[in-house]
């Protein structure tokens, strides 16, 4: 599903120039649950902003879903991110002012999906998130946990091939990160391939893989023995 080959990224500023990844080479398979572990700063948002088509590395390959991405232009790259990606942020993200099935349903409007297959859809990944009842909330409404719900049913609904998460339990409490968890492997358990990013190692071993980044460079790629998250919420 992701091919990366040497990936360099150097951030400019000013005279400076900051390398933040030294050289990262990784691939995803098809259904993996990979969380991407390091203490801040190591580089995880830039490999993940990279993956997620929201930066550019300055050498080397990416292939998603056997495409190569590289040169693309604002367009391209715009529709492969909505063919090919959901997002999950740790601030959740959400439209303060929308309620819980507008945030959901719009990405689908940016795709031209008619008013009511757009609902239906919206709502019923609402329902799959266990927010049935809240699609007339706003998110000020909402607690956390239920917020990042709404994220994940919004990330869901165009049926991307890769979910990517960035810290999304970050701001969260204990059990309702676990709770999220558990959330994010019954996705992976029907098959959705997912990258979560995380410092926190408890979360990571609730994913089937943990690659280790410091100072730019893949330390550590190992296959784990997967936590529930259910037995812990
Ligand atoms: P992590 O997510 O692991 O905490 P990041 O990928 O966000 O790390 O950042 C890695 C390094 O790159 C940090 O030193 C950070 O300050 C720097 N950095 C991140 N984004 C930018 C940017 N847009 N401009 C300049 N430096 C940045
Ligand atoms: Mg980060």
């Amino acid at each position: 599903m992701i091919q990366i080959k040497d990936l360099h990224k150097s951030y400019q500023m000013g005279s400076n120039s900051l390398h933040v990844l030294k050289g990262i080479d990784f691939n995803v398979k098809q259904g993996e649950l990979v969380s991407i572990m390091g203490s801040s700063g190591s580089g995880k948002s830039t490999l993940l902003n990279i993956l997620g088509m929201l930066d550019e590395a300055d050498l080397g390959s990416y292939t998603l879903d056997n495409v190569p991405i590289k040169n693309l232009n604002e367009k391209v790259a715009a529709q492969y991110r909505n063919k090919f990606l959901g997002f999950i942020f740790q601030s959740f993200n959400l439209i303060n002012y929308k309620n819980a099935l507008d945030n959901v349903s719009m990405p689908l409007y940016y795709q031209g999906m008619k008013r009511k297959e757009r609902t239906d859809k919206a709502l019923h990944y609402l329902e799959k998130v266990g927010l049935a009842d809240w699609a007339t909330h706003l998110p000020s409404e909402l607690s956390g946990g239920q917020k990042q719900r709404v994220a994940i049913a919004r990330a869901l609904a165009s049926d991307p091939k890769v979910l990517l998460a960035d810290e999304p339990t970050g701001a969260l409490d204990t059990k309702t990160s676990y709770e999220v968890m558990e959330l994010i492997q019954g996705i992976n358990d029907e098959g959705k391939t997912i990258l979560v990013v995380t410092h926190e190692p408890d979360i990571a071993e609730m994913t089937k893989r943990i690659v280790n980044l410091k100072d730019g460079r893949i330390i550590d790629d190992r296959p784990v023995k997967q936590i529930l998250a259910k037995h812990h919420v």
